[in-house]
């Protein structure tokens, strides 16, 4: 994985492309308890139905057929390659729309989704802001958006800074970055955050509780752990000193219906004047050309792997 560039600076994300993240974080049942963890919380969480869903930071599509309410799903990742392996899980279906794309960037018009997640993806992003006005932008009044982040006071993180085996201090509501791109933030600062950009959070579950390596290094732990981890995640709720939390939020801004029957916009320079052609979407505005691989949407902004017709 690397660091992602971009001239025309969106803020410092990391970027999966040519990663083996799949198999190398979730594969061989290595974390079937965080896996499972995040099973029950969707449950929990999830509306019963819903239109059309955006799925940001999708990845390897692991989680998108939890997401069964829902009628058609916006599998989007940064990372062509995790999108790709994305599809080569849930294949060619009318129900998935297969999207490349920076969440600084959506590129999709205003009001589109009543439904979004976005699960293990903040943790690696350098800036909250951008990213959660991007997100309510493309949000319907009154849809649902789910989001999982890695909570920087959390049980193990304050005891190792009591023990003086940690620097950071997880009281302290900055975000941490704890090795370069990955980041921890504090429930409040996340909280206010939410609040700032019209997220009503509706419900707070503690997430990964039992993440202890000793007790997932034996797989037949797993059962009762999840039990555990069924309680704790409502009992910690109030707590909150999981090193995941996972929020369902309301979009509580009130907004005018768009006027447009557009799906995508140009996420260089946010026109509607796209035109699609069988091979690409073009920008009759800026003249950027989005490749479409695949069936799978190339909307990242970066002339390294972008054509631009000035
Ligand atoms: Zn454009």
């Amino acid at each position: 994985m690397e660091k992602k560039t971009s001239p025309n600076a969106t803020p410092a994300f990391c970027n999966y492309d040519n990663s083996d993240y799949q198999d190398a974080f979730w594969g061989e049942g290595r974390r079937a308890y965080e896996d499972r963890s995040e099973e029950i919380a969707f449950r929990r969480l999830l509306p019963e139905q819903g239109k059309l869903m955006l799925e940001i930071g999708a990845g390897a599509g692991r989680n998108t057929l939890r997401y069964a309410g829902y009628e058609r799903i916006v599998v989007m990742d940064y990372a062509l390659t995790q999108v790709q392996q994305a599809k080569a899980r849930l294949g060619n279906s009318p129900r998935f729309i297969y999207v490349a794309a920076d969440v600084y960037r959506l590129p999709f018009v205003n009001e589109l989704f009543d439904g979004a997640t976005m699960i293990r993806v903040i943790h690696h992003l350098s800036e909250l802001d951008p990213a959660f006005a991007e997100i309510q932008r493309v949000m319907q009044t009154d849809s649902t958006f789910i989001l999982e982040y890695a909570n920087k006071r959390n049980l193990k993180a304050i005891l190792r800074w009591l023990g003086r085996r940690q620097k950071w201090n997880p009281f302290s509501k900055e975000m941490t970055e704890f090795v370069p791109l990955n980041f921890v933030n504090h429930p409040k600062t996340i909280e206010k955050l939410l609040k700032k950009h019209s997220f009503r959070i509706e419900k707070t579950l503690a997430v990964s509780n039992l993440r202890i390596g000793k007790l997932k290094a034996n797989p037949a732990n797993l059962n009762w752990m999840l039990k555990a981890e069924s309680v704790l995640q409502r009992l910690g709720a109030g707590f909150k000193l999981s090193p995941s939390v996972f929020l369902r939020c309301r979009s509580v801004e009130t907004k005018a219906k768009s006027r447009f029957n557009h799906f995508f916009i140009c996420p260089n320079c946010r026109s509607y004047s796209l035109s699609h052609q069988l091979t690409k979407e073009v920008c009759q505005s800026c003249g950027y050309e989005y490749p479409i691989i695949d069936g799978i949407y190339n909307f990242r902004v970066n002339p390294e792997d972008q054509k631009h017709i000035d």
